[in-house]
C-alpha cells in the first residue's frame, strides 16, 4: 500500500448525539473525518444514520476546542498545566471536606460521557470525598419514566430492542417529536407501517412528521395525557377487554387498581383532555384490537409536575391489555443522550450504585465496601435540582460537573446561574468552554466520544463499544483518566490502565452487568442489560417473570396533577423539544459546518391563526416574557402549531435559549423540571 493509504484508517465508534445509538465506522486520515460508513450488522441502525451522526464530527477539531486547563484569576481566566490544576482541586476539596463535611460537595457527571466516566465519577464521589450527592441529566429528562417503570414491572427500561419495535401491529407515540429527536428509531416505524402495515397513532399538541404520517393523529390539551390514557384504560376494562389470564398469572394489586379509576369516565376525560369520546373508543379499540402494542413516550410526558403518574398510567394500560413479557409489546421510553440510559445505569444518582441497587441496603453497600475498601454513606445524596436549591441555601460550596451544560439546560437558568454564581469553588470539565464555564474556578480540558474508549448504553439497554479515532487533542484528556489522577491525589489507590479495567470491576460488583466485559463486546457485538455471569443478555426485558419477589408486576394507582399556570397575563403556552438538526443547547452542532450551514438558528413556531392576529411573519423577532425571565427569537409561521401554542426548539444557548423561560417546577416524584409546564407573553420587536 502506498503511505498515502497507509494514513487512512477506519476505526468503528458510536453516535454521541442521540440515545438510538448507531454505530458505524469512520473513515479517517490524520484528523480529518473522510466518511461515516454505517455496516449492516450494527444492532440499532443497521445501514443508517441521521444527519447528526454522518455531518456532526467538525466540533471535534474545532479551534474552540479546550486544550489545556484553565484558572480563574479574577474575571478571567489563565491557561494553566495539569498538576497545577490538580493540587489546586485537591487542596480545595480537602479543605471543605474538613471544614464542612463531605456532603457540602456534589458531583455532576455527563449522559455524553461513556458508562466508565460515569462509573469512576460516583465512585470518587462515594468512595473517596465520602457523599452522595452524585447525579445526571436524565434528572431533567427521562427519570419520571424510569419511576413509572421501576413502581410497575420493576425495571427502567425499554421492554424490548428496537428492532421489536418493528414488529408491533400497533404503535403508540405519545410526548415524543420521534422523526427528529430519535430520527433511525422514527425510520424503523416508518419502513413497518409501509411494509407491514403497523398502526401508528400518535397523541401530541404539535403535528410533528410522525403525527403527520399517524393513521390516526389526536391533540390532546397540554398535559392531560394522565387523564385520556387512563380513560381509554377504564374504557376497556368496562368493555372486558383486558387480558384476565395475564393479569392472574402475573399482575398484583388489580382490585385497587380498578377502583381508582372510577373517576376516569369518557365524559370527564373528553372535559379535561379535548379528546372526543369517539377519538378515545377508537384509541382503546385498536389496542383491543392489535395483537401486539408498543407504547413509545418522551419528554412530551415526563416533563411535567406529574411525569412518573402518567409515566405510570402508560405501564399500567400495557400491563391492563397484557402487552408485556412478548416481542413488538411493551413500553418504550424513548432516551435522550447517547448515554443517558448508561449515565444512571452506573450509579451517577443520589440513591443507587451502578445497577440500581440502593446506597441504604445494607447488605449492597457492605459489598462495595468491601469492593473499594472504605466505608461509604448510607443517606441518600441530593439530586440535581436539590443541589440548585441547596446552594442557595449555603448548604452546598463546592461542584465539579463534567460534560454538561447546566447553566442553560436546566430549567430557570436565570435561578441556576445565580446558584452556579454562589459556590464557593466550581470545577468543569468539558470540550468546551461552555456557558457554565463562565461560572467556574477550574476548567478542564476533557475529550470527546472520538479520542477515547469506552462504551455506551443506548435506549433499548444495548452495551456498544467504540474505539478510539484520534489521539486527545492538545492536552485535553478521556474523562476517567481525569477522575483518576483527583482520586488517587485525595488518596484513592485506582489502578485503571484501561477503561476495560474499569467495566471489569462495575461487572464484579453490579449482578446486573455481572457478564459484561469488553471481550463479548469486541466490534460490532453487544450486549442487552441484565447480563448473566455466563454473558446471557437480555433482548427481552421480561420474558416470565418481573423482578418483584413474587415475580408479579403492579397495578399502580396514580392520580392527575394539573398543570402550573403561570397567570392570565402569560397568554401562550411554549411548548418546547428539539430539532433534526441540532442537539440540546448545541454546543456540538453549532460548531459543524456540515449542519450549520443546512441550519443556522433556532426559530420559535407559531400558528397561522396568532401570526395574523399579532401581525407576525416569518423572520419577525419578538421578545417572549414568562415570570422567570425573556427571550428573543426569530418567528416561523407554520400549521405544525395551532391556536396559542408556540413551539420553541431547546437548541440555543444564547438569547433564545428555553430556559430562561421555565420554572422551578418539578415532578412531584423524581424532581424532574416541568419544561413543558411553561407560558410567556409576546412583544414584536422587528419589524414593528
Ligand atoms: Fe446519532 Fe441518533 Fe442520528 Fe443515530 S439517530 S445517527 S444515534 S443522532
Amino acid at each position: 500500500a502506498s503511505m498515502r493509504e497507509n494514513r487512512i484508517e477506519k476505526t468503528k465508534t458510536v453516535c454521541t448525539y442521540c440515545g438510538v445509538g448507531c454505530s458505524f465506522d469512520v473513515w479517517t486520515k490524520d484528523r480529518q473525518v473522510l466518511k461515516v460508513e454505517p455496516q449492516s450488522e450494527a444492532p440499532a441502525n443497521g445501514i443508517s444514520t441521521c444527519v447528526k451522526g454522518k455531518f456532526g464530527w467538525e466540533f471535534v477539531n474545532s479551534e474552540e476546542r479546550l486544550t489545556k486547563p484553565l484558572i480563574r484569576e479574577g474575571d478571567a481566566f489563565r491557561e494553566a498545566e495539569w498538576e497545577e490544576a490538580y493540587d489546586l482541586i485537591v487542596n480545595k476539596f480537602k479543605e471543605e471536606k474538613e471544614k464542612n463535611g463531605p456532603d457540602s460537595l456534589a458531583f455532576i457527571t455527563s449522559s455524553k460521557c461513556t458508562n466508565e466516566d460515569s462509573y469512576v465519577m460516583q465512585k470518587l464521589s462515594r468512595a473517596v470525598i465520602g457523599t452522595n450527592n452524585v447525579d445526571n441529566c436524565s434528572r431533567y429528562c427521562q427519570s419520571p419514566a424510569t419511576m413509572g417503570l421501576w413502581r410497575t414491572v420493576g425495571y427502567g427500561g425499554d421492554s424490548g430492542s428496537i428492532t421489536d419495535i418493528e414488529k408491533a401491529e400497533l404503535v403508540i407515540i405519545t410526548g415524543s417529536n420521534t422523526a427528529e429527536a430519535h430520527p433511525v428509531l422514527a425510520t424503523r416505524v416508518k419502513r413497518s407501517q409501509k411494509l407491514h402495515g403497523q398502526k401508528v397513532i400518535v397523541a401530541d399538541l404539535r403535528k410533528h412528521e410522525m403525527a403527520d404520517r399517524a393513521d390516526r393523529f389526536v391533540q390532546p390539551k397540554a398535559g392531560s395525557d394522565l387523564v385520556w390514557i387512563s380513560a381509554v384504560t377504564k374504557y376497556i376494562i368496562d368493555q372486558g377487554w383486558h387480558d384476565s389470564e395475564f393479569l392472574e398469572e402475573h399482575v398484583n394489586g388489580i382490585d385497587e387498581y380498578m377502583e381508582s379509576l372510577a373517576p376516569y369516565t369518557l365524559d370527564y376525560a373528553e372535559e379535561v383532555t379535548g379528546l372526543t369520546k369517539e377519538e378515545m373508543i377508537e384509541i382503546a379499540t385498536s389496542i383491543h384490537e392489535a395483537e401486539t402494542t408498543c407504547f413509545l413516550w418522551a419528554m412530551g410526558i415526563t416533563q411535567h409536575g406529574g411525569g412518573s403518574d402518567t409515566s405510570t398510567a402508560i405501564s399500567n394500560l400495557m400491563l391492563v391489555t397484557g402487552n408485556y413479557m412478548k416481542p413488538g409489546a411493551g413500553t418504550y421510553p424513548l432516551r435522550g443522550h447517547n448515554n443517558v440510559q448508561g449515565a444512571s445505569d452506573f450509579g451517577s444518582m443520589p440513591d443507587r450504585f451502578p445497577g440500581y441497587e440502593k446506597v441504604h441496603d445494607d447488605a449492597v453497600r457492605e459489598r462495595y465496601e468491601k469492593g473499594w475498601g472504605v466505608d461509604l454513606p448510607a443517606e441518600p445524596g441530593l439530586n440535581n435540582h436539590e443541589m440548585v436549591e441547596a446552594i442557595h441555601d449555603g448548604n452546598l460550596n463546592m461542584m465539579y460537573l463534567k460534560g454538561e451544560e447546566m447553566g442553560i439546560v436546566d430549567s430557570n437558568a436565570n435561578y441556576v446561574q445565580e446558584a452556579l454564581e454562589k459556590l464557593d469553588f466550581f470545577v468543569v470539565q468539558d470540550i468546551f468552554f461552555s456557558k457554565t464555564a463562565e461560572f467556574a474556578d477550574v476548567v478542564l480540558p476533557a475529550s470527546p466520544s472520538f479520542e477515547k474508549e469506552g462504551t455506551f448504553t443506548n435506549t433499548e439497554r444495548r452495551f456498544q463499544r467504540l474505539y478510539q479515532v484520534f489521539d486527545p487533542l492538545g492536552d485535553s484528556k478521556p474523562d476517567w483518566k481525569i477522575i483518576m489522577e483527583i482520586a488517587n491525589r485525595l488518596g484513592g489507590d485506582w489502578n485503571f490502565e484501561h477503561p476495560s479495567d474499569i467495566m471489569d470491576e462495575a461487572a464484579s460488583l453490579a449482578p446486573m452487568f455481572a457478564g459484561v466485559s469488553y471481550d463479548r463486546l469486541e466490534g460490532y457485538d453487544s450486549l442487552q442489560w441484565p447480563v448473566a455471569e455466563d454473558g446471557t443478555d437480555t433482548p427481552l426485558l421480561f420474558k416470565d417473570r418481573f423482578p418483584f419477589p413474587d415475580g408479579k408486576a403492579k397495578l399502580f394507582p396514580v392520580e392527575w396533577t394539573k398543570p402550573l399556570e403561570m397567570g392570565e397575563e402569560y397568554d401562550l403556552h411554549v411548548n418546547n423539544g428539539r430539532m433534526l438538526e441540532h442537539f440540546h443547547e448545541g454546543n456540538l452542532t453549532y460548531k459543524s459546518e456540515g449542519i450549520t450551514k443546512k441550519t443556522p438558528s433556532v426559530f420559535l413556531e407559531v400558528s397561522p391563526e396568532l401570526a395574523e392576529e399579532r401581525g407576525l411573519e416569518d423572520g419577525t423577532v419578538v421578545r417572549l416574557t414568562s415570570p422567570y425571565g425573556n427571550v428573543k427569537v426569530p418567528c416561523l409561521v407554520t400549521d405544525r402549531v395551532k391556536g396559542k401554542e408556540l413551539y420553541l426548539p431547546m437548541n440555543d444557548s444564547g438569547e433564545g435559549a428555553i430556559n430562561y423561560l421555565t420554572s422551578s417546577h418539578a415532578d412531584k416524584d423524581t424532581d424532574t423540571p416541568a419544561y413543558k409546564e411553561v407560558s410567556a407573553k409576546m412583544e414584536v420587536l422587528e419589524p414593528k
